[in-house]
């Protein structure tokens, strides 16, 4: 039953029936594939939930309308799989690999991730990206027979976009292929351009939304530029709030089809028959080289006008001494964690407050940072 309904994709897409399988052997599903099970997993996991609660660029508490990373992962899931339909491949692996790819995330986004990489750096350091591959393989406490979500090779090789070749000698088969240099699945390879797409859009929104940054100034940007003026050309008389939305949805769509477009020709040029000779072949889904190049200026004035606006450094400084006053606390005296979490400190040392810290959602953060310091407070 389930074959049947991956007939329809293409010879290389990744398929249930030739996955390389899970780490512990389970009955397969009766009434989905492989790749839908998976997806359900990491929607029923609690890391998913607490995604809510944590944010990419504002601080979860700064407003309501800025994107967390609940939104932004289904904005990424989104995007993904309408470039997978249309490349004819596993669109339920797409959607899997997207809803879990920041599960891993540290509380307050890039911040919070490199306070927990410098606390954590005589013990290994601290990779969000290789983190969320441990939400999956073993933090998450769901089922009887096994830690972590149990799940598909390919979904856990869609999760590590990066790695070091030390930690891909230590993680065994999902970590050969940084040592062999060999591509990830199609699958894989779209949701993370998904990702790309995803983040430089909803940040434009967030961060004209905020007020830090001005539709005016990212008409420096090509890419905004260009769409902006077909904006005002056919609508003249558009407000200029709706004006972004048409502008950034025109952005969107102009990514998508060039990702889809260009994928298509290198797909066709490189003309891969199984999942094998995606791995091999040089990577088969990109932007064309000028679209690259505009996305690349978009990122850059992103990084310069938004990521280190004096009011986001403001944020993410504070942000980043919770996360470093919270660890250092913890490791001092791991009688302050919950029982569990203290226990685990005895047997696996800062890697378990590591997981503990990580797993914090901003307020979390925030409330037990208070609870902590503050004096006349239990
Ligand atoms: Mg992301």
């Amino acid at each position: 039953m389930t074959s049947d309904r991956e007939a329809d994709l293409a010879s290389f897409a990744a398929r249930s029936a030739s996955s390389r399988g899970r780490q512990h052997s389970e009955d397969p599903p009766r009434t989905r594939t492989q790749f839908q099970r998976d997806r359900d997993r990491i929607v029923h996991s609690t890391a998913f939930r607490r995604l809510e609660y944590k944010t990419q660029v504002f601080v979860n508490h700064e407003g309501d309308l800025f994107r967390t990373r609940l939104t932004h992962s289904l904005e990424v899931a989104q995007i993904a799989r309408s470039v997978a339909r249309c490349l004819r491949v596993n669109e339920d692996l797409v959607e899997a690999i997207s809803l879990a790819h920041d599960l891993g995330h540290t509380p307050f986004g890039h911040a919070g991730q490199e306070a927990l990489n410098d606390c954590m750096l005589a013990y290994g350091g601290f990779e969000h990206n290789l983190q969320s591959l441990r939400v999956v393989d073993t933090l998450e406490e769901r089922y009887g027979a096994f830690d972590g979500l149990n799940l598909c090779f390919e979904t856990r090789e869609g999760i590590l976009k990066h790695c070091s070749p030390d930690n891909a000698r230590r993680l065994g088969a999902v970590g050969e292929r940084f040592l062999l240099r060999h591509q990830a699945s199609i699958e894989a390879q779209i949701a993370n351009l998904a990702d790309e797409i995803a983040y430089c859009n909803h940040d434009i929104d967030d961060g004209i939304r905020s007020g830090l940054i001005e539709s005016a100034q990212l008409e420096a940007v090509p890419l905004y530029e260009r769409h902006t003026r077909r904006v005002r050309e056919l609508m003249p008389s558009i407000a200029a709030r709706r004006a972004v939305h048409e502008t950034v949805r025109r952005i969107i769509d102009a990514l998508v089809s060039d990702l889809i477009e260009e994928s298509g020709r290198r797909i066709a040029a490189a003309a891969p028959v199984g999942i094998d000779d995606v791995r091999k072949a040089p990577a088969l889904v990109a932007f064309s080289a000028s679209i690259r190049a505009q996305a690349d200026d978009l990122k850059s004035f992103l990084h310069k006008n938004l990521y280190r606006h004096p009011q986001v450094v403001r944020m993410t400084t504070k942000a980043g001494r919770i996360v470093r006053e919270l660890f250092a606390a913890f490791l001092a005296e791991p009688r302050l964690l919950p029982l569990e979490h203290g226990a685990r400190v005895e047997h696996e040392g800062p890697r378990a407050i590591a997981d503990y810290v990580a797993g914090m959602t901003d307020r979390f953060a925030i409330r037990e940072h208070h609870r902590l310091f503050a004096v006349g407070e239990l």
